[in-house]
């Protein structure tokens, strides 16, 4: 839905969305609904979308070798294009991309941002406890975030009727959003490996999914152990970034590794995180 507001459904734009299956039906755009049967799939809609000149096109997702080359040419081409793909975080989208034969060049002069998401659970409101975090857990969030020794909050074990006795009630998004920039175009052209692309991306800004969780921590929106579950601690050189980025500006360590040796298997189609690129 934020895609209309972002990208303005105006009369003047020419908005084609191919979807599976049309959750929410907008007025103002033409939304196709995908039929495997008689042969409609993304690539086939994004083929006659694009003999449409359309100025935004939407893919519900890419997932095959043929709709990832049609949507890469299509952004490269001067349409706008969103789509969605599983893969574990934002930079992984360039390692899944790769897999599905998209050469480097092409994901890097195309690309223009990632957001990851993932649900995780809410503490509930009328039973959640308050603690100072100590050891393992004050290390964890002291290194991922800047925080002061606030309380957090924690699930009460025995629940209570306003949340069936679990101590959750409802889920929160975290987000991880990707921008390019000059290093990470340069690092997508020389197949750096995933993990040197997320040091370039966190150089340049960019919250991690396990920051983020730790930051609705800090908020007393969830508790410490559901954010742990939902996106383990990957940051152990996070310090190290910092002391680049503090003395160079946004200049990246140069121990870019090619990823050429990548082992295909690395990337999960079944991981819960969804990316809109
Ligand atoms: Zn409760």
């Amino acid at each position: 839905m934020f895609i209309w507001e972002i990208s303005g459904n105006t009369p003047d734009r020419c908005i084609r969305a191919a979807e599976d299956p049309i959750e929410y039906t907008l007025p103002g755009l033409l939304q196709m609904q995908m039929n495997r049967k008689i042969g409609l799939t993304f690539a086939t809609a994004l083929r006659a979308f694009l003999r449409q000149d359309p100025d935004i096109i939407l893919v519900g997702e890419i997932r095959d070798k043929e709709t990832a080359s049609i949507a890469t040419e299509a952004a490269l081409t001067g349409h706008m294009l969103f789509s969605t793909l599983h893969t574990n975080d934002a930079p992984g989208t360039v390692s899944r991309l790769t897999e599905m034969d998209v050469e480097p060049f092409m994901i890097s002069s195309s690309l223009v941002c990632v957001c990851a998401q993932r649900l995780i659970r809410r503490l509930c409101k009328t039973c959640k406890q308050s603690y100072v975090p100590k050891g393992n857990e004050a290390k964890i969030i002291n290194r991922a975030i800047q925080y002061n020794d606030d309380p957090i909050y924690k699930a009460n074990a025995d629940g209570c009727p306003a949340c069936g006795s679990s101590g959750y009630k409802g889920r929160i998004g975290i987000h991880e959003v990707m921008g390019t920039s000059e290093e990470l175009i340069k690092g997508i052209n020389e197949e750096v490996e995933t993990t040197e692309l997320k040091r370039i991306a966190i150089v340049n800004g960019m919250r991690t999914l396990h920051q983020d969780s730790l930051y609705k921590v800090k908020a007393g929106t969830t508790s410490m152990e559901e954010a742990i579950a939902a996106v383990p601690p990957d940051l152990k050189d996070l310090d190290a970034l910092r002391g680049v980025k503090s003395k160079s500006g946004n200049s990246v360590a140069t121990d870019s590794k090619p990823r050429k040796s990548r082992a295909k298997s690395k990337v999960k189609e079944s991981s819960k995180t969804e990316l809109s690129t």
